[in-house]
């Protein structure tokens, strides 16, 4: 038994077999990457991948027994799923919890402009982001629009097409007041406008670029101006998800915040082996923003499935004695050490990329305002789970007290009386158009809620 608490580097844990296991994970989580940049499609690819294994909307039952598998989409945002276990419900169930909106840029609801004979869409930004790393990168937009019919057309532009789109930078020669200004004045946010056309249509005698990309967007889509604000659309970095390093051993991709830990959430409900305890996976949106909405963890949608759960499998139990007895894993991701956040991270209790999924005991900022803070006694049964599974994970926390700060959805359940502890793969650029995270620790990431799922008490 060592005395001392060393970190431990996963490749010292990791079989080669393990390691070359978790490169192959790696590479399916990248495709589920490439292929779901938006909260809806994220919905839609775990509720096809359910459904393929035998899960059925809960809307679709009477009654539940042990064993069955059941899911809700709430809104084409937000999926929750289960899998009914053999013991009664009053114990208590496990969940783990991630989210699947992103920082990004929003469509105004009338979005589109004309200047200098160039279109541009005007957006407001979605969640924390560095407004200046969004300049001079190739965007792409994804939407989804119900005109007035009430069709639902989706639209993806901007990826595999041999266009993308973009906001403009101001040229260094012109830029001597501005390289003066603070970085989160360096460009205002009604500067956010992205390009997206500029051949004038002479059919009309002014803003001819805006009226001819109308005609593209109605021969396209079908849709008029006045649809942008039937519509959802979002615009996120156009690139793909790739390895870093000559080793392979990083991914940087937009988006790992959070679905890196709700692709491993999914992942391990499904290969989960116990079949004792409920198990629950919740995939959430609107963290971003406060998770407030209808498809956010405040909603109270989620209680709506557990109730329906205690109710199709005839249990006579309170869903707040339910609540009371349960564990989670608050499945987001945490900050990880490195040369760009050297002197705002206590380097005693920092994340460090390659080191395992991130174990945080508390979030918050300052004087633990707004922390969910996860007592001793349930620190010490997930850490035991941890390591009977031979999951590699560190303990952390976000950063020097007073530098910042910041939460998850985990107080929202703890607030209901729930067991829960933050546990997230480390990140470093997080909210950042392409975010940095290790292939051992993406895969450690499933491990640990495997073992979660399996093992808790
Ligand atoms: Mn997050
Ligand atoms: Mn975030």
């Amino acid at each position: 038994m060592s005395l001392k608490y060393e970190k431990i580097h996963s490749c010292d844990l990791m079989t080669k077999a393990e390691q070359e296991g978790a490169f192959l994970y790696s590479k399916e989580y990248i495709k589920f990457l490439k292929a779901c940049k938006t909260e809806w499609e994220c919905a839609e690819f775990f509720e096809n991948l359910l459904k393929e294994k035998g899960f059925v909307n809960i809307d679709e039952v009477k009654s539940l027994k042990k064993g069955d598998k059941v899911y809700f989409l709430n809104k084409e945002k937000s999926l929750y799923a289960a899998i009914i276990g053999e013991e009664d419900i009053r114990n208590g169930i496990l969940m783990v919890g991630a989210h699947i909106d992103s920082p990004r840029l929003d469509l105004k609801p009338n979005p589109l402009t004309e200047k200098f004979s160039i279109a541009l869409l005007k957006t407001q930004y979605y969640g924390g982001i560095k407004k200046y790393q969004w300049l001079s990168i190739p965007l792409a937009m994804h939407g989804i629009v119900y005109n007035k019919n009430g069709e639902k057309i989706k639209i993806v532009a901007g990826e595999d097409d041999d266009f993308c789109f973009c906001i403009a930078d101001l040229l260094p020669h012109l830029a001597r007041e501005q390289m003066q200004k603070k970085a989160s004045d360096f460009i205002e946010a009604e500067k956010m406008n992205v390009i997206c056309g500029s051949l004038p249509d002479n059919e009309v005698k002014s803003d001819k670029v805006k009226y001819a990309v109308l005609k593209i967007l109605n021969e396209k889509y079908n849709i008029t101006e006045m649809d942008f604000a039937r519509a959802e659309i979002e615009i996120v970095p156009a690139f793909d998800p790739k390895y870093i390093g000559f080793d392979r051993a990083l991914i940087g991709a937009y988006g790992h915040d959070d679905r890196i830990c709700a692709y491993a959430t999914i992942k391990a409900l499904l290969a989960s082996e116990d079949k004792v305890k409920t198990k629950v996976a919740l995939i959430v949106d609107k963290e971003e923003i406060g998770s407030v909405g209808t498809t956010s963890m405040q909603s109270q949608t989620f209680d709506m499935f557990i109730k329906d759960i205690i109710k199709y499998t005839n249990q006579d139990v309170d869903l707040e004695r339910v609540y009371y007895n349960s564990k989670m894993l608050s499945a987001d991701v945490a900050s990880a050490a490195d040369d760009s956040s050297e002197g705002v991270v206590d380097n005693q209790n920092s994340n460090i990329l390659g080191y395992g999924i991130a174990l945080e005991k508390y979030s918050g900022s300052g004087g633990k305002y707004d922390a969910s803070d996860a007592s001793a006694k349930y620190m010490s049964q997930v850490m035991n789970v941890f390591e009977s599974e031979k999951v590699a994970y560190q303990i952390g926390t976000l950063g020097k007290v007073d530098k910042g700060g910041g939460g998850t959805i985990a107080y929202i359940l703890a607030n209901k009386g729930v067991d829960v502890v933050d546990c997230g793969t480390a990140i470093v650029s997080m909210h950042s158009p392409f975010e940095i995270a290790s292939v051992n620790d993406t895969y450690m990431t499933y491990k640990a809620y495997k073992a979660f799922y399996d093992k808790m008490k």
